[in-house]
């Protein structure tokens, strides 16, 4: 075993207590020491390397490349959600509409003013990160748009009434 290994086993072993009782006393030790060269760098010249790193950032193929990413970062979301929510059929919770691009989420019963706020592009990143909550569904946009103007979708029975209603009350 080499040494870089055999350290890594140490530490990992290390009960949990002892980990923190060695921070304390690294930082102890260290704490008067000269920041190192780069911390000490970055520090005086935060402004101009700020200023770099903005430029670069600006550029246009660094741009596209960025967009590119969060985009498919998106849509991987998106999928895994859609994914999750229609049990892997991929389709309206209400209708057959397997259009992935029509379909959304849904959140049953309309949702509080809690979700209201995460609804739109933080929703799927949210979904994944509490584990796929329940009380979400996949519509289409179609169904998803009757169910939340009219509080049915006209693809159910009794539909016509609620549409009648609507038109009514206007
Ligand atoms: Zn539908
Ligand atoms: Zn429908």
């Amino acid at each position: 075993m080499d040494k870089r290994t055999y350290n890594k086993l140490y530490w990992e072993r290390m009960p949990p207590e002892k980990k923190a009782e060695y921070h304390r006393t690294y930082y102890q030790r260290h704490k008067g020491e000269r920041k190192s060269y780069s911390t000490e760098y970055y520090l005086q010249n935060r402004e101009k390397i700020l200023g770099y790193t903005k430029k670069w950032a600006g550029k246009p193929e660094v741009r596209i490349r960025a967009m590119a990413h969060k985009k498919k970062y998106r849509q991987n979301i998106r999928m895994r959600c859609i994914d999750h929510y229609s049990g892997g059929t991929m389709e309206c919770a209400c209708c057959p509409e397997k259009i992935y691009e029509f379909l959304t989420i849904d959140h049953i019963n309309g949702g509080g003013t809690r979700h209201k706020k995460i609804h739109n592009a933080f929703l799927y990143g949210w979904l994944i990160k509490n584990n796929f909550p329940e009380g979400f569904r996949v519509l289409c946009m179609n169904c998803n748009f009757a169910i939340g103007m009219y509080g049915l979708c006209a693809h159910h029975d009794g539909s016509l009434l609620v549409k009648e209603k609507a038109i009514i009350g206007k």
